[in-house]
């Protein structure tokens, strides 16, 4: 991509794939679950997107052709509800040069320990995504040692989402949020970053309104790494003024170039991929002066060299 600081591919390191089965699995929380049919009608009914087929590879398709009208490498794309790895799985299979499949697992189900080691071992999944205030455990619950295990046996990486959470979809639909926050705090990793030192974990939107903690942690674990995904809107919620070009100062001072990873939040259509996002990071490392061979780092390098290991 034809960038401020030159030529450079660029891998979005954070977007979510929203298939047929994650509108199927939400809608199967509103008070009158739609039949399969009803299913785009009643949501249509409340948001104004445009909903994939049935075939994930389609959704991967549509994906794919936008990153070609942006000139993107490759991207992150998130199965976001529990149990959809499947969906993601087929579209980067459908697409192994440009789509990289995470999932969302909530590690204290069950099948927690059986569907991770399917993802990583038979589907090809690269990461699991932990959202411990959502499914109300702690990061460093002994219950979570067999995830850690299996993703640190396959090379994975564990996203793991900290801080303030609102998932907009569920709003939308008037779903209720479950969700607690005392289990969000990214110092609940200390332990188990440092009991699996070669697991990278990723703490997207730098900590989402736990920069500090975030900072403390990278600064003690060598493994934490963070995204700088989303228009970072939770700086307005701090007790004191902090902007996007803040957060990339002190992040390239305390985790350095090596360890920030280039991220969008991108996941609906017809909005697509989030350019407005990539502008106005482009613009902060400008202001900032970061010299180009740190911000291909954190606008491929890094991602490629994790998913390299
Ligand atoms: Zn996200």
């Amino acid at each position: 991509m034809q960038t401020p600081f030159g030529e450079m591919p660029v891998i979005d390191a954070h977007a979510h794939f929203f298939s047929y089965r994650f509108f199927a699995t939400l809608a199967a929380e509103l008070p009158e679950p739609p039949s399969e049919v009803e299913l785009y009608p009643t949501l249509r009914k409340r948001i104004p997107w445009e909903f994939p087929e049935a075939d994930p590879v389609d959704l991967g398709k549509q994906w794919v052709a936008e990153m070609n009208r942006h000139g993107i490498s490759r991207m992150v794309l998130i199965a976001s509800v529990p149990r959809d790895e499947e969906s993601v799985a087929a579209a980067a299979q459908a697409y192994p040069d440009r789509i990289i499949a995470y999932f969302l697992l909530n590690p204290i189900s069950d099948d927690a320990p059986a569907r991770i080691t399917r993802a990583f071992a038979e589907l090809g999944v690269r990461g699991v995504c932990l959202f411990p205030a959502m499914h109300r455990f702690h990061l460093w619950d002994q219950r979570l040692l067999p995830i850690y295990e299996t993703a640190a046996a396959h090379g994975g990486i564990v996203f793991v989402h900290c801080g303030y959470l609102k998932v907009g979809i569920r709003e939308k639909l008037g779903l209720p949020s479950r969700f607690e926050m005392r289990f969000a705090n990214p110092v609940d990793l200390h332990g188990v970053a440092k009991a699996f030192p070669n697991l990278p974990f990723v703490i997207p939107h730098f900590g989402c309104g736990y920069f500090r903690e975030l900072l403390l942690l990278a600064d003690q674990c060598s493994n934490i790494y963070t995204d700088t995904s989303s228009s970072n809107d939770w700086v307005h919620l701090m007790p004191y003024p902090l902007d996007l070009k803040t957060l990339f100062a002190k992040s390239l001072q305390v985790l350095g170039p090596e360890r920030i990873l280039f991220g969008t939040d991108s996941s609906f259509f017809p909005r697509g991929w989030r350019k407005d996002i990539f502008d106005a990071q482009v613009e902060v490392l400008e202001a900032l002066q970061v010299p180009a061979p740190q911000v291909t780092q954190m606008f491929s390098g890094n991602i490629a060299r994790l998913l390299a290991r």
